[in-house]
């Protein structure tokens, strides 16, 4: 049966995001456990856009690494809704500043899950481009699932160029500041594979690679180091397999990058 607005009882805020909040709710007759998200009819037209892409997205995949969508709702307020399953550990950004950061091993089971997801993504012509630690959840069977499509984009076409600045800036790839230098058999899918090894770098390193620890990012530095700077590399200590994954993730030019499914054969993954 579908669930109702008026089924579920908030428990708790579990995160705020652009234009909304997300709740723990508990249904009411079978106590099981969801997350809400739900934007105010208040909101911004371009936050109520990106609610209903998200949905939209959401409603057509399934994936046991993309989060699962379980509704939608809509209220006469104009408030809108998505109901979504519960991922009690939160994403990987809360499991990094709570445990700091992450071994080999964590991250190859990161990666593979991650890179799952993604390789069923863009299999079905959709780019998330908003990968980051913050939008990838954790639950206590420590599986990995992909969340947030607010900045997602299906393609209609394969060429249709999608070099919009969504997103979050720091984790943007080098075509999508300049496509013209690094965007070769530009498609859009291989940023998202940059922000993966951006990510994986992150948690790695305890802090967003191209600056460093405690600097807070500026849009024009970023922007300078990822276009004019070399792709950063691990610390020593990193093994080989590590360090030639993420350079696989990070060729600054878009087509030499690995695809998802390149990336699911790569060595580091068997260990
Ligand atoms: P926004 O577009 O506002 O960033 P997100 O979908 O990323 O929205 O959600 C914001 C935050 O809420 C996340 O970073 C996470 O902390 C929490 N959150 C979102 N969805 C869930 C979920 N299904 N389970 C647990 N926590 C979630
Ligand atoms: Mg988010």
């Amino acid at each position: 049966a579908a669930i109702a607005p008026t089924d579920l009882e908030k428990l708790e805020v579990l995160g705020h995001g652009n234009g909304g909040t997300v709740y723990k709710v508990r249904h009411k007759r079978t106590s099981a456990i969801y997350a809400l998200k739900v934007i105010h009819g208040d909101s911004d037209p371009m936050t109520r856009r990106q609610v209903r892409r998200e949905m939209d997205i959401l409603g057509r995949t399934d994936s046991p690494h993309v989060v699962q969508y379980h509704g939608f709702f809509e209220k006469p307020s104009g408030d809108v809704a998505i109901v979504m399953e519960y991922m009690d550990l939160g994403t990987l950004d809360t499991l990094l500043k709570k445990n700091g950061t992450f071994s080999e091993a964590q991250l190859a089971t990161v990666a593979r899950q991650v890179l799952n997801g993604l390789s069923y993504l863009h299999s079905h012509k959709i780019i998330h481009r908003d990968i980051k630690p913050s939008n990838l959840l954790v639950n206590r069977k420590m599986e990995v699932k992909i969340a947030d499509f607010g900045v997602s984009k299906v393609m209609c076409r394969t060429l249709d160029a999608c070099n919009s600045y969504v997103g979050t800036c720091a984790y943007m790839s080098p075509e999508r500041f300049d496509p013209d230098r690094y965007g070769g058999n530009y498609n859009g899918y291989a940023g998202d594979i940059w922000s993966l090894g951006l990510t994986l770098f992150e948690l790695y390193v305890g802090h967003f690679p191209f600056l460093p620890a405690g600097q807070r990012p500026d849009w024009a530095t970023l922007m300078c180091s990822i276009c004019f700077g070399d792709p950063p590399t691990l610390p020593e200590g990193a093994s080989r397999e590590f360090r030639s994954f993420i350079e696989c993730c990070l060729k600054k030019e878009s087509s030499e990058r690995w695809t998802a499914s390149q990336l699911l054969t790569h060595p580091f993954l068997r260990c």
